[in-house]
């Protein structure tokens, strides 16, 4: 089910970092992704840092759409359990618009109930678009709801 126990918030700064680094990252011909790594104390989580696909996969973007290695994915776990964070959100960019593909809905990046997954349209072009950013949350077995826009707010976006 949609709980808003699953929403979170992400700081601008953060977001112009991110959206800045999956640009730079995609070069504007390729997808690009990340991790939104973060904690949920009380309320909405709170992301605190990211994870870049191509850290820890260097083919991760070789093919044009993002990919991961098994071993890859345990970096991931490996980085939360140091820093005690969890994963709060996938984001990855698209050439065009921000749909799920079938690959996306049929193979998500973590097979979690309640995770969320966000695709960033223009290969990251803008930061300011926040209308044509995609949120989707896995309901598990491969169904997704769409979820409304981000929502801007003087703390940050929350999604
Ligand atoms: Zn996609």
């Amino acid at each position: 089910m949609v709980s808003s126990a699953d929403s979170f918030r992400l700081s601008w700064l953060g977001w112009w970092r991110l959206v800045g680094q999956l640009r730079r990252r995609g070069r504007g011909i390729r997808e690009s992704g990340a991790f939104l790594l973060g904690h949920r104390h009380s309320g909405p989580g709170v992301v605190t840092d990211f994870v870049f696909y191509d850290e820890i996969d260097p083919d991760a973007l070789s093919r044009g759409h993002v990919h991961l290695s098994g071993q890859a994915l345990g970096k991931v776990w490996d980085r939360c359990g140091v820093r005690g964070l969890e994963v709060l959100a996938d984001v990855h960019t698209h050439p065009g618009s921000a749909g799920q593909s079938d690959s996306d809905r049929a193979y998500p990046m973590i097979a979690i109930k309640g995770h969320t997954a966000l695709i960033i349209p223009a290969f990251a072009r803008s930061a300011t678009n926040l209308r044509g950013v995609g949120v989707y949350r896995h309901l598990g077995a491969g169904n997704w709801i769409s979820l409304p826009s981000p929502k801007a707010g003087w703390r940050g976006i929350t999604f």
